[in-house]
């Protein structure tokens, strides 16, 4: 038994020495090259848990990043299986950035996947995107106190997520800080000009006009934000979708409410708002982007674009019917 355990302290002495030579190979360089904060040379390597921090993260590292979009385009990040290919992506990035706020929260997926790919502990590059932001939480039997994930629909908490990226993006490779920070306040400039413009275009609209009824209950930030009134079939995604009594409830509201239009999500199955308007006669206004940009070439395929798309797909079908 003895011996089991000397033998075994050799062998995990022996790997010790072997990791250690290893990581000594690969220090970064201190000839002034300007890697030295980036061990592995090059890009750093991003991974996103949605489409949406890809952009913004592609916007703050310019060149200096490559980033990959777990969920992709078009797909829903509260529930998903990654593939094997993420699982390497994830244990290979330099910087994993998320939501949090009980976003990529379906079956565990995200936090299974961190524990699988080694990346937990206080000193894993993991970042919430959404640190700072006042949280809102969720109201619907089996939810209560849960945080609503959907911060970015009001710019300013995607502005918010900006800063958080510029930050994290500046500690893991400080040598391009300036990089990080020119980037940030191009883009921030442009947010904040965004974030003004859908204020005013929505002050247009009479304040009793300003209701919004979409599949999940997303826009409690937008709402605050651009003063509306929210409402929906299921609060979040990743519970029992468009229920009879969910749908009736719904179909009682936008009757006493006399709602004018509805709106569906490209990121949702749209079978039961079609239900909805079908019970109700209310038409449907048009689609618009929550949990997903549009595909890469078409409507909505940044951040920027999806929320100027829905500041006109909201107001003309507020306005127009
Ligand atoms: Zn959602």
């Amino acid at each position: 038994m003895k011996l089991t355990i000397r033998k075994l302290t050799i062998f995990v002495l022996a790997l010790l020495l072997i990791a250690g030579c290893s990581a000594g190979g690969k220090q970064p360089s201190s000839d002034g090259s300007g890697e030295g904060s980036k061990p592995t040379g090059g890009k750093l390597k991003v991974v996103a848990t949605y489409s949406i921090i890809y952009d913004l993260v592609l916007n703050v590292g310019g060149d200096r990043v490559e980033v990959v979009s777990l969920a992709p385009v078009g797909s829903d990040p509260h529930e998903y299986d990654p593939l094997p290919a993420d699982v390497k992506n994830t244990a290979d990035a330099d910087a994993v950035f998320y939501n949090g706020m009980n976003l990529e929260a379906g079956n565990s997926w995200f936090e299974k996947l961190l524990e699988t790919t080694k990346k937990t502990g206080e000193n894993a590059p993991v970042f919430r995107v959404s640190e700072g932001v006042e949280a809102k939480y969720l109201t619907s039997t089996g939810n209560e106190g849960e945080m609503d994930p959907h911060a970015w629909l009001n710019v300013r908490n995607g502005m918010k997520y900006v800063e958080n990226i510029r930050d994290a993006l500046i500690q893991i490779d400080p040598d391009h800080e300036t990089e990080y920070k020119n980037n940030a306040g191009a883009y921030l400039a442009e947010l904040e000009k965004l974030h003004e413009e859908a204020v005013d275009r929505f002050n247009e609209i009479p304040q009793d006009k300003r209701f919004l009824v979409t599949s999940e209950g997303a826009f409690k930030y937008f709402s605050e934000a651009y003063g509306f009134e929210a409402g929906y079939i299921w609060e979040i995604n990743a519970e029992n979708q468009g229920t009879p009594a969910q749908v009736k409830s719904i179909v009682d509201l936008i009757r006493n409410k006399d709602v004018p239009v509805l709106f569906v999500e490209t990121s949702v199955d749209p079978r039961s708002m079609e239900m909805v308007s079908k019970d109700t006669g209310v038409p449907i206004g048009g689609q618009i982007f929550t949990d997903s940009l549009g595909a890469p070439g078409k409507d909505g395929d940044t951040y920027i674009k999806m929320m100027k798309w829905n500041i006109d797909t909201i107001y003309d079908g507020l306005t127009k019917n």
